[in-house]
């Protein structure tokens, strides 16, 4: 146990402080732990005081000043000792990085020589074509190899200015060459050596003479091979203190000294599909060789990069593979019996028959219901799929067998509803339903809590606080947490803690993309309804400026002319939360007296009691409300299948996946929908793609993609998931097909050696040892 919290400390202290503070210290902080404990990208926990000392100065500031008076010869003979694995080595041993620049690296996310050596640089510059002075030619960036002619320092006498000025000569002509503020470049350039200069060359505008400013540079000595021109060179990003130009030169000698020494990671089964080695793929992703295509190169898609990126992505794989066979395949779960004839009296109630889709998801369930491991299954369907009565036919599996199954809803809202359509099915079917929000009264909470305890009930629906303490279960068999990406990794954990082991389904209407998928939720497995229920009508998107809003009410009066239902959706944001929500207000007034004065218009927000809510829900699903003016609270789940139109104010508040999720509400019955995206100026170019993605698509899975590429990962769950581990080369977006071929070796691997406990094996697994800092056996515990 102590171990275990000292790593934890450990694991975490690579992260910014920034990070933490901005998570807070609610769940998210401890999602985030969850998370780093299953992939820390820490560095060894060494067995040595004195190297503890060392790989601890990385993360502590005090340990940085201890570090500072010990004299540099014992700290560099210190160095090398027990790291164990080289790759792990903390970079203030790399030969001049030291402990004053670790600090800086540690910034940008560098501790260790493999995260130094896969620091790649975010573009290139070609520097290889040489000039001679004669040919170069004013506009152009260009290099040149010349001799020093002379060198001077001068001050501009009233901006106090320093000067160096360098002319150069290469036979065909002299050049000159100028720096500011860098007056100690007086002492670089020594008369009669080797220089090359790189930089846009200009025409001086008083004598037409060419000159170049602040250009680039690079001494040589006779023999030397060139780092800073006269090649491709990495550009890096560059931190106070620490630039480009000095990382490009620890990184060659980095390079030079370990690239090609360093063990290996991967296993050689593995790495026989590869054509590049590592060492290769290292030093052309940093140094690539002269006539490299620098498009790939630029846009990270260079067999270098691809190689790293496998490397990368095929680790983090492991990790969930290891993961799963660990925590999950190990432990016994419930063997339900999962005949059909249990689903029959359902079945016959049910109005339609289950797609295609929903019949292939329900079998991948019984078939891990049936199984000796408990089932840990993520069902990924677009809004309106249908994968409610998937769950519910699970659910009545696992009551048909004697045990309770709880559903986690993210909303009050969505509970109620999911307890309002299931009520009657599972009567029928002889089974109580109970709805446990957070918001119960005190006798009324206790009475239910007594009733779950007992098995009384058979299905509880509830928020969040279906997980807090207090709640107990007779017999948990079955646990479905509908819209997942609203929950955190822990809370799924503890509600699992209330049964044995029970059998894990969890549901997501947004469509995250399979690459994010497979990262995020890589220790579960994946089914897709990938089929809409038959005669659904498309929903038309449209956008209205501010102006247009008029045109924009008259498509809802239309429907409601028709009988239809609509929403009006108004933006939430937390931080003016009573200035928006005075805004919905008013909003609803001015539609109920002004713009729609004969319709019923209803209001649905957060801010209301329980009773409100449902008296309002219940009233606009019979269609006693024509009209509901609402805030997000209507995001996920409901279903009014009569609601078919949608306004959207201020759509250009709205996230992407948000407003999909929204539009969700609309088109689930047999009419055509519209949705009505209103927005308002300035609109920022993010606003402008996120809006015409929406008029574009309907497809969720194309729009989440589409978000994915606007916001990048690390944004696209918001802070809420950022324990999204960083990833150094490979990108989710641009390497999916990589993300797909790592997961599949990976998993494939594990299945096979499942404790890297195989020779073969080996190499990964002292690098995981390493880079996690404890043994496998802690990781697969979970
Ligand atoms: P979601 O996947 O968004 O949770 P729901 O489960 O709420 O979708 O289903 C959306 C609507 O589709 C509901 O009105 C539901 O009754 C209906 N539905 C579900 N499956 C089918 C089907 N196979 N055929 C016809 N309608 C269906
Ligand atoms: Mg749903």
């Amino acid at each position: 146990m102590h171990a275990v919290q000292t790593r934890m400390r450990l694991t975490t202290a690579p992260i910014s402080a920034r990070t933490l503070c901005k998570l807070g210290l609610n769940f998210r902080f401890v999602l985030l732990l969850a998370w780093l404990t299953l992939l820390p990208t820490c560095v060894r926990f060494p067995q040595n005081a004195q190297t503890r000392m060392a790989s601890l100065s990385l993360i502590k500031k005090e340990a940085h000043a201890s570090m500072r008076s010990v004299p540099l010869a014992t700290r560099q003979a210190t160095a090398p000792l027990h790291f164990g694995n080289d790759w792990h080595l903390p970079i203030q041993y790399v030969k001049g990085v030291g402990p004053r620049r670790a600090a800086l690296f540690d910034l940008l996310g560098v501790q260790t020589l493999y995260d130094l050596l896969h620091f790649v640089p975010f573009r290139y510059e070609d520097r290889t074509v040489l000039k001679k002075v004669a040919a170069l030619c004013p506009g152009a960036t260009q290099t040149l190899l010349a001799n020093v002619c002379a060198v001077s320092l001068s001050q501009t006498p009233r901006k106090k200015m320093s000067i160096v000025q360098l002319t150069v000569s290469d036979g065909t002509g002299m050049l000159r060459a100028a720096w500011f503020h860098q007056p100690y470049l007086k002492d670089v350039f020594k008369k009669g050596s080797a220089v090359m200069l790189s930089g846009p060359v200009v025409e001086n505008a008083y004598h037409g003479a060419l000159e170049m400013t602040n250009p680039q540079y690079e001494m040589l000595d006779a023999g030397d091979e060139p780092i800073h021109v006269g090649r491709i060179v990495p550009i890096y990003h560059e931190t106070k203190g620490l630039a480009s130009r000095a990382i490009r030169t620890l990184m060659w000698h980095a390079l030079d000294a370990h690239a090609t020494t360093l063990p290996a990671i991967l296993p050689d089964e593995i790495l026989q599909r590869h054509p590049v080695s590592l060492s290769d793929a290292l030093h052309a992703a940093h140094f690539p060789k002269a006539g490299s295509d620098l498009s790939l190169w630029n846009t990270g898609r260079s067999p270098a990069h691809r190689r790293l990126a496998f490397d990368e992505l095929f680790l983090l794989q492991t990790g969930l593979a290891l993961r799963k066979h660990g925590a999950i395949e190990k432990a016994t779960g419930i063997l339900f019996n999962v005949a059909d004839e249990m689903l029959t009296p359902l079945r016959r109630r049910i109005p339609f028959s289950l797609t295609r889709a929903q019949e292939r998801v329900l079998s991948e369930i019984k078939r891990d219901m049936a199984a000796p491991t408990p089932m840990s299954r993520l069902v990924q369907g677009d809004v309106g799929c249908g994968k409610t009565h998937v769950a519910l036919m699970a659910a009545t599996l696992a009551m048909g067998n004697g045990y309770q199954a709880a559903l986690m809803a993210p909303t009050e809202i969505l509970a109620e509803q999911h307890a309002l359509s299931l009520k009657d099915d599972l009567a029928a079917i002889g089974k109580t339903v109970m709805v446990l929000t957070g918001d119960m009264k005190k006798g009324e909470k206790e009475a239910a809590l007594a009733r779950i305890a007992a098995g009384e009930v058979h299905l509880v629906i509830g928020t969040h606080a279906l997980i807090q303490q207090g709640v107990q279960f007779k017999n948990l068999g079955l646990v479905v947490v509908d819209e997942q990406h609203k929950f955190g990794v822990l809370q799924r954990a503890r509600l699992a803690q209330k049964g044995i082991a029970p059998d894990m389904l969890i549901m997501t209407a947004t469509p995250i993309p399979r690459t994010l998928a497979l990262t995020l939720y890589g220790d579960l497995n994946l089914s897709v309804i990938d089929e809409m229920p038959p005669g659904r009508m498309p929903i038309r998107t449209k956008l209205f400026s501010e102006k247009q809003q008029g045109d924009a009410y008259q498509c809802l009066e239309r429907e409601m002319r028709a009988g239809r239902q609509c929403y009006v959706v108004c933006p939430l944001v937390e931080a003016s939360e009573k200035r928006d929500l005075a805004a919905v207000c008013d909003q609803a007034r001015r539609l109920a007296e002004v713009v729609f004065p004969n319709r019923r218009i209803g209001l649905l927000h957060g801010r209301m009691t329980r009773e409100e809510k449902e008296t309002t829900m219940r009233r606009f699903k019979a269609g006693q409300i024509d009209l509901l003016v609402a805030t997000t609270v209507v995001e996920v789940g409901i279903d009014v299948p009569n609601a078919t139109a949608m306004l959207v104010e201020h759509a250009e508040r709205f996230g992407l996946s948000q407003l999909h999720q929204l539009r969700g509400r609309i088109g689930r019955g047999a009419h055509a929908a519209f949705c009505c995206l209103v927005y308002h100026y300035p609109l920022s170019d993010e606003a402008k793609r996120r809006l015409a993605a929406m008029a574009e698509h309907t497809d969720g899975f194309r729009i989440a993609e589409i978000d994915l590429q606007i916001r990048g990962p690390g944004e696209f769950f918001g802070t809420r998931q950022s324990g999204i581990p960083p990833l150094r080369v490979a990108d989710l977006v641009r390497d999916a097909d990589l993300l797909e071929s790592a997961r599949e070796a990976a998993f494939t691997w594990v299945a096979r050696d499942p404790d890297l406990a195989q020779p073969a094996s080996r190499p990964l697994r002292t690098f995981l040892e390493g880079k996690w800092g404890g043994t496998l056996s802690t990781l697969m515990m979970g």
